[in-house]
């Protein structure tokens, strides 16, 4: 089969427009034309994050965004409670102790969600924390957590609570402000819908003070000269003009199409994924599933490594496959990014002839089971 279909959680599928934004000739980052359209999407950033404070661009991946939080707020030694849900969790944890700091890991089981009085125990009786960090959206297993709850409680704390929004902001509601995060970091190739290579974070009041007395050594990621170069219309490194035009356009698309319904549209395609999956045996693994991506259980007859490699050579559907413990056990189908119904339809089409190829699925018509999927699109419209 021919036209390929990404639907991986990151990267993902590009809107037609910013092929075409990311094609055009360069320009300088310090020209006045440059100058307005950053001007216009450090406003809008604000917007997506809703949030009242700055939101900072690094050009880098999200895992930068990641550190950055860290090496702006931490000193060494600091006591930090790093909830530990799957591959995204341990790695905030990692570059954490590798800055010196106290770590300690809340491990929850893969698949579930965090239970907040254990992180109200943990701050009862360790008042001395400064830092809790957790994934709105651990991707490895496609798990949300109630950052909501959790905001209300590491609130009453000195503590600042870092998010990890990368498969969250863009992707369905994270509001910065309402929900009391302290800083929260976005990606480009996940919920914001770009190319890989740039990273967002929004620091609250309460983190730009501990900022101001954070003693991480830091260069590339130093927050505060960075915001002096905003306030001036500029980047303090070069811009990543490319990006941040392609950005400017998503940014203004999410505010005219309004950020409710496209949190439905991403909402919707979630919905139909786990029903026409549920019809053809595959369950879904996370107890606390995200909208912004789906885990899968494979049947554990099949080698599901090789399942998901025969889906993208035979069948040109490129999805992700389980890490470490879930490795071979489940797959994973991202919502993010520019999905049309056709890409929905042909998905579960090609899934259920790889899966008939593997000898499973003996009794279904497939031509009955696309009918369905086509049915369940046009009952339930955008
Ligand atoms: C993808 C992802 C990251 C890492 O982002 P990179 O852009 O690969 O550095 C971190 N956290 C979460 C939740 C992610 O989904």
């Amino acid at each position: 089969m021919s036209n390929p279909i990404l639907l991986a959680p990151g990267p993902v599928q590009l809107h037609p427009e910013v092929q075409k934004i990311l094609s055009q000739p360069m320009i300088h980052h310090r020209t006045p034309e440059f100058d307005s359209i950053l001007k216009r999407v450090l406003e809008n950033l604000k917007f997506l994050f809703q949030t009242n404070s700055h939101v900072y661009i690094h050009s880098s991946t999200g895992s930068g965004g990641m550190e950055s939080l860290l090496v702006n707020t931490l000193s060494p030694k600091d006591r930090v409670l790093a909830i530990v849900s799957g591959k995204f969790g341990e790695r905030w944890a990692e570059i954490a102790t590798i800055y010196g700091a106290h770590v300690d890991r809340l491990n929850v089981p893969w698949g579930d969600s965090i239970n907040p009085g254990q992180v109200e125990d943990y701050l009862n009786q360790h008042p001395d924390t400064k830092i809790v960090l957790c994934q709105a959206c651990e991707t490895s297993t496609a798990t949300t957590h109630p950052i909501r709850q959790l905001g209300e409680i590491i609130a009453k704390t000195q503590a600042l609570f870092l998010v990890d929004g990368i498969t969250a902001v863009g992707a369905y509601p994270l509001q910065m402000d309402a929900f009391l995060i302290d800083g929260l970091v976005a990606g480009s190739q996940k919920g914001i819908m770009l190319p890989t290579g740039l990273s967002f974070v929004g620091l609250s009041a309460k983190t730009e003070k501990v900022m101001e007395k954070a003693t991480t050594p830091r260069y590339y990621f130093d927050l505060s000269k960075e915001k002096k170069a905003n306030q001036n219309g500029e980047t303090f490194f070069s811009s990543s003009v490319s990006l941040i035009k392609a950005l400017d356009f998503i940014l203004l698309l999410l505010k005219t199409h309004g950020l409710e319904k496209h949190f439905a549209d991403v909402k919707r395609r979630a919905d139909f994924t786990r029903i026409m999956n549920a019809k053809l045996g595959l369950k879904l693994f996370s107890k606390s599933p995200s909208d912004s991506v789906t885990a899968l259980l494979l049947p554990s007859t099949i080698d599901g490594a090789k399942f998901r490699t025969y889906l993208e050579d035979k069948y040109s559907v490129t999805v992700m496959g389980g890490q470490d413990q879930l490795k071979g056990k489940i797959i994973r189908i991202g919502h993010m990014g520019f999905i049309l119904d056709d890409h929905l339809i042909e998905t579960q089409f090609r899934l259920a002839l790889a899966l008939k190829d593997f000898n499973l699925l003996k009794d279904l018509d497939v031509n009955s089971y696309v009918n369905d999927c086509r049915k369940w699109l046009k009952d339930n419209p955008r």
